[in-house]
C-alpha cells in the first residue's frame, strides 16, 4: 500500500469539507476520485498532497505519517485543472522545472536535466515542441506538458485534479485513453478527480464515489455500476429507475401484489432500485410490476418507455426492444434482473 487516508475530517471555518473518510492508495493503481461538485474531491487531493493539514485524522505514505513530511518531501506531482505552466518558460523548462529547484545534493546536472526532460516529452508525445512557450500550443498539449512536468521528479504519487476539465469533449475523450496508456507503461500510482462518471469508469481501476464530504462506496468500475450500494451511487452513475415499495416479512410488496422479490430490510416503506436496461419483459401474470406505457422515445438501438406503474405512485422508465408492439396506454410487464431496495428516507 503506497498512501493511506486514515479517518480524515477537514472543516473550513466549521464547515466540514471532509467527514470520516479513509482510503487506502495500493501502489501502482489508477484511483479516479467521483462526485458532484462540492463533495470534497479538491480537498481530498490537497490533503494527501500536504497543501491541507487534516482536523482529524492522518495521511500515511507507506508506513510514514506524512504530517512529518513536507509538501515537498512527499514527492507528489500535481496536475490542475487549469494550466499551471510557467508562461515565461520554453516547454523543456517547463518540464524540468521541479528538477531544477531540488536543493544542491538531490540536484541533478543541466545537462541531465535536459536529457530526462526530452525523454519525458517524447513520452508524452510532444517531441519537437522543446522550445515553444505555452501560449502556442493548444489545450491538450499543455495538459500534456503539465503531466510531463509532474512525472520529471519521479512522484511518490501521481495527484490530478480534473486534468482534462477544460477541454473539449473529443480531446477529453483522446487524453482520457493516452493517460491510461501512459499509466500502463509507468504504472505510477495515481489518484484521478472527475465528476464525469465515464471518464472514471472509463479509466480507473478503483473508483471512489463521494458525495458530500463522504465516501459513498469504492469498488471497481464494474461494481460501482451493476452493484451500487446507495440510491446516490445508482442515480449518479448511470440511469436508474426507483419505485416505492413495500417490506413485509421479508416479501417486496407493490400495492397488494407480491413481487416474488425478497429483501433483508425491516418491515415499512423502501424504495426499488434498477437500471432502465437491465429487465426483461414478462407474460402479465405472476410476480411482475405492471404498468401503461406514458410515453414512449427511440434512443439507439432500443426504445425508452415511461410507465404509469398499478398499484404505485411515481413513474418509472425500462428499456423495451425498438421493435416491441407495445404502443402507448398499452400495458406492458416486467422484472428487474438486477435491483436493489434501500430505505426510504
Ligand atoms: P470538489 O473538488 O469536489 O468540487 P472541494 O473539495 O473543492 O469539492 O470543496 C468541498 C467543499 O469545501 C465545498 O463546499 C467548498 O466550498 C468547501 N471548501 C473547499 N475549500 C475551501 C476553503 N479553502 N475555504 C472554505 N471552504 C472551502
Ligand atoms: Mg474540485
Amino acid at each position: 500500500m503506497d498512501v493511506r487516508v486514515s479517518g480524515v475530517r477537514k472543516e473550513f471555518d466549521r464547515f466540514p469539507a471532509l467527514h470520516d473518510v479513509s482510503l487506502d492508495i495500493n501502489s501502482g493503481e489508477l484511483i479516479a476520485l467521483l462526485g458532484p461538485s462540492g463533495s470534497g474531491k479538491t480537498t481530498l487531493l490537497r490533503l494527501i498532497a500536504g497543501l491541507e493539514t487534516p482536523t482529524e485524522g492522518k495521511v500515511f505514505f507507506g508506513d510514514e505519517d506524512a504530517s512529518l513530511k513536507s509538501v515537498q518531501e512527499r514527492n507528489v506531482g500535481f496536475v490542475f485543472q487549469h494550466y499551471a505552466l510557467f508562461r515565461h518558460m520554453t516547454v523543456i523548462d517547463n518540464v524540468g522545472f521541479g528538477l531544477k529547484v531540488r536543493p544542491n545534493s538531490s540536484r541533478p546536472s543541466k545537462d541531465e536535466i535536459r536529457r530526462r526532460s526530452a525523454e519525458l516529452l517524447d513520452f508524452v508525445q510532444l517531441s519537437g515542441l522543446e522550445k515553444r512557450y505555452p501560449a502556442q500550443l493548444s489545450g491538450g498539449q499543455r495538459q500534456r506538458v503539465a503531466l510531463a512536468r509532474a512525472m520529471a521528479i519521479e512522484p511518490r504519487v501521481l495527484l490530478l485534479d480534473e486534468p482534462f476539465g477544460a477541454l473539449d469533449a473529443k480531446v477529453r475523450k483522446e487524453l482520457r485513453r493516452w493517460l491510461r496508456e501512459i499509466h500502463d507503461k509507468t504504472k505510477h500510482t495515481t489518484v484521478f478527480v472527475t465528476h464525469d462518471q465515464d471518464e472514471a469508469l472509463e479509466l480507473a481501476d478503483r473508483v471512489v464515489v463521494m458525495s458530500q464530504g463522504r465516501i459513498e462506496q469504492i469498488g471497481s468500475p464494474d461494481e460501482v455500476y451493476d452493484r451500487p450500494n446507495s440510491p446516490f451511487v445508482y442515480s449518479f452513475i448511470g440511469e436508474s429507475s426507483a419505485l416505492d415499495v413495500n417490506v413485509d416479512k421479508s416479501e417486496l410488496w407493490l400495492g397488494d401484489q407480491a413481487l416474488g422479490m425478497r429483501s433483508d430490510l425491516p418491515d415499512g416503506e423502501a424504495q426499488l432500485y434498477f437500471r432502465p436496461h437491465d429487465v426483461e419483459l414478462v407474460d402479465d401474470s405472476g410476480a411482475r410490476i405492471a404498468g401503461k406505457i406514458i410515453a414512449s422515445r427511440r434512443v439507439g438501438a432500443t426504445r425508452r418507455v415511461e410507465l404509469e406503474i398499478n398499484g404505485a405512485k411515481g413513474r418509472v422508465e425500462i428499456e423495451i426492444p425498438a421493435d416491441h408492439p407495445a404502443r402507448e396506454t398499452s400495458l406492458i410487464a416486467f422484472r428487474p434482473k438486477h435491483w436493489r431496495v434501500f430505505p426510504k428516507n
